[in-house]
C-alpha cells in the first residue's frame, strides 16, 4: 500500500483526493488543511486563514466549464457566473457525495517537507505537521506528496519545498 499525503483541501486538493480515492486499495490518502472546512479561496471570511475573497465576488468563468469532470453544478442553477457562495456549496457537495472528508484532517498546517530517501526513483517523504488544536507537531512519512496549496499561499510552497525541489530537478520555482 502505498502512503500519498496531500496538502490542501481546496478544489485542487479535493480534485486530488478524489482521484487517488478511486485507488483505494492501493493508495491510503492523508490531506491536511489549514481551515476546518473544504473549498480553499471559496471560502469567504475564514477565520483560520487570510482569505482573498470578498463579499460580492462572483467567478469569472461560466460554472459549465468549471465543475469537476463527471459532476455537474445543479441543473436548477440557470445563471452562469455563479456568486462565491454557490462555488462553495458546490465544491462543498461534490467532497460529500464522493465521500472525501474521511481523508482529511482539518486544522493541521503543513510546516515542512523533507526527502528522507531516493533509491531507483522511489522517494520517501518525512512531512511535518501541526495539530492546531493542540499545538501537538507529528512527523508522517509517506510515499509521495501532492501540494494544492494555491497561488495565495505560494510563499509557503517556496519555504516548504524550494531547497528540495530545485535540487532533486535542477529547477528554479517561480512564482506569480
Ligand atoms: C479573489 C479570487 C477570485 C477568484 N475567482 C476565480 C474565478 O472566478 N474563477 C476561477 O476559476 N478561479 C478563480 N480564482 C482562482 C482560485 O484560486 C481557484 O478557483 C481555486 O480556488 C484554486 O484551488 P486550489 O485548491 O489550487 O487553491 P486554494 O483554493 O487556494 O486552496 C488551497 C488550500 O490549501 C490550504 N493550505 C495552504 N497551505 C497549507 C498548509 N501549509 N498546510 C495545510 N493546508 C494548507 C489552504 O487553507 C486552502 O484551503 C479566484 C481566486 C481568488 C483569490
Amino acid at each position: 500500500m502505498k502512503e500519498v499525503v496531500i496538502i490542501g483541501a481546496g478544489p485542487s486538493g479535493l480534485a486530488a483526493i478524489r482521484s487517488l480515492s478511486k485507488y483505494k486499495d492501493e493508495v491510503k490518502i492523508t490531506a491536511y488543511e489549514v481551515s476546518d472546512r473544504v473549498g480553499g479561496v471559496w471560502v469567504n471570511r475564514d477565520p483560520y486563514k487570510n482569505s482573498p475573497m470578498y463579499d460580492n465576488l462572483r467567478a469569472n468563468f461560466p460554472k459549465e466549464i468549471i465543475g469537476y469532470p463527471g459532476f455537474p453544478f445543479p441543473a436548477d442553477i440557470k445563471e452562469s457566473f455563479l456568486p462565491h457562495r454557490m462555488i462553495l456549496e458546490y465544491i462543498e457537495s461534490f467532497a460529500k457525495h464522493f465521500q472525501l472528508y474521511q481523508h482529511i484532517q482539518f486544522r493541521h498546517t503543513v510546516l515542512n517537507v523533507d526527502i528522507i530517501s531516493s533509491v531507483k526513483g522511489k522517494e520517501r517523504w518525512n512531512v511535518m505537521v501541526r495539530n492546531e488544536k493542540t499545538g501537538a507537531i507529528t512527523n508522517k512519512k509517506c510515499d509521495a506528496v501532492i501540494v494544492a496549496i494555491g497561488f495565495v499561499h505560494s510563499i509557503v510552497l517556496k519555504l516548504i519545498c524550494q531547497g528540495q525541489l530545485s535540487r532533486m530537478f535542477k529547477i528554479k520555482l517561480s512564482y506569480n
